[in-house]
């Protein structure tokens, strides 16, 4: 999804904060080098952080699968978002919270990286997301299998989502929904993907290559509380271009409804019914929670 952000941001780094033209880190830094890192990132709505607890939790399950021990708590971690965000001072920001593996030599080994991972959160400035229907395409490159990378690490190696994203913006599309290694639907290249098919809400299972998306769990957790039925399972790409409707969750994204793929239509090709109740429970849902500085 494009982005917009204003200039202004904090970044801090082992215990200091840095302005966006101070922050910077080694290029013997592994994170830098091999993508050798874990991340997430975090909405604040209103001066208060959005699934704090979800996201930093994430981390540390991402980070335990690539064997990397974050030197602070998780406790400690929120107190470290916290404490930036309020630096920043924005109402409505964006928070990129990195782990990465530490400074080493050439080697890929992590061994040489003797100082320990580094931890990084940058907080900027985000204006409201420009708002119109998705056009997507499906890329020729498929989501990482589970068997190599799972895509549940949230790793800093994108470079997977980076090659569908080049394809759908060459193809003048604005996003790639991918497939499995199986050829079912996975996900988008930063979000989660739901359709909705005679009432009832789909979404792809984590066994088709997905990261569950917090925003993916909550939305599923707000369509049962209006009574509409859930289902996780996976979908062809048959099933997604005759949905009724589809959309795509995400931090960055939100609740964003796709308008076409592969130049068919889907539903209307516009914001259907569904969507646009989940998006209003979404906001009444944004405005009732999050954890303020
Ligand atoms: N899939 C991928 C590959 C992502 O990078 C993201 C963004 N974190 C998502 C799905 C959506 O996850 P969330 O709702 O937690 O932002």
């Amino acid at each position: 999804m494009g982005r917009d952000m204003i200039d202004q941001a904090v970044i801090y780094i082992d215990g200091k904060f840095y302005s966006k033209d101070e922050a910077k880190i080694s290029v013997y830094e592994h994170g830098f080098l091999y993508g050798d890192g874990v991340f997430e990132g975090i909405r604040v709505y209103g001066g208060r952080a959005f699934m704090l607890d979800e996201h930093v939790s994430r981390l540390y399950e991402s980070a335990h699968s690539i064997d990397l021990e974050i030197p602070v708590s998780e406790e400690k971690m929120r107190t470290i978002v916290l404490e930036t965000i309020k630096r920043q001072g924005s109402a409505d920001s964006y928070v990129r919270l990195i782990v990465t593996r530490g400074v080493g030599n050439l080697g890929l080994d992590p061994r040489s990286c003797k100082k320990g991972p580094s931890i990084i959160a940058i907080v900027e400035s985000l204006k409201p997301l420009y708002d119109k229907p998705v056009r997507a395409i499906v890329p020729s490159v498929r989501r990482n299998a589970i068997t190599a990378l799972n895509p549940q690490i949230k790793s800093l190696n994108y470079l997977n989502n980076i090659l569908a994203k080049i394809e759908a913006t060459k193809a003048g599309a604005d996003e790639a929904i991918m497939l499995d290694q199986r050829g079912f639907v996975s996900e988008g290249t930063g979000e989660n993907i739901f359709i909705l098919k005679d009432g009832k809400l789909v979404t792809p299972p984590s066994s088709s290559s997905v990261l569950v998306g917090v925003t993916r769990n909550l939305v599923l957790k707000l369509a049962k509380e209006e009574g509409i039925p859930t289902e996780e399972r996976d979908l062809t790409v048959h099933d997604i271009y005759n949905a009724d409707e589809a959309f795509l969750t995400g931090t960055a994204a939100e609740v964003a409804p796709i308008a076409e793929l592969d130049g068919r239509k889907i539903g209307g090709g516009r914001l259907g019914p569904v969507t646009e109740r989940l998006r209003r429970r979404f906001r009444e849902f944004i405005k009732r929670n999050g954890t303020s500085p």
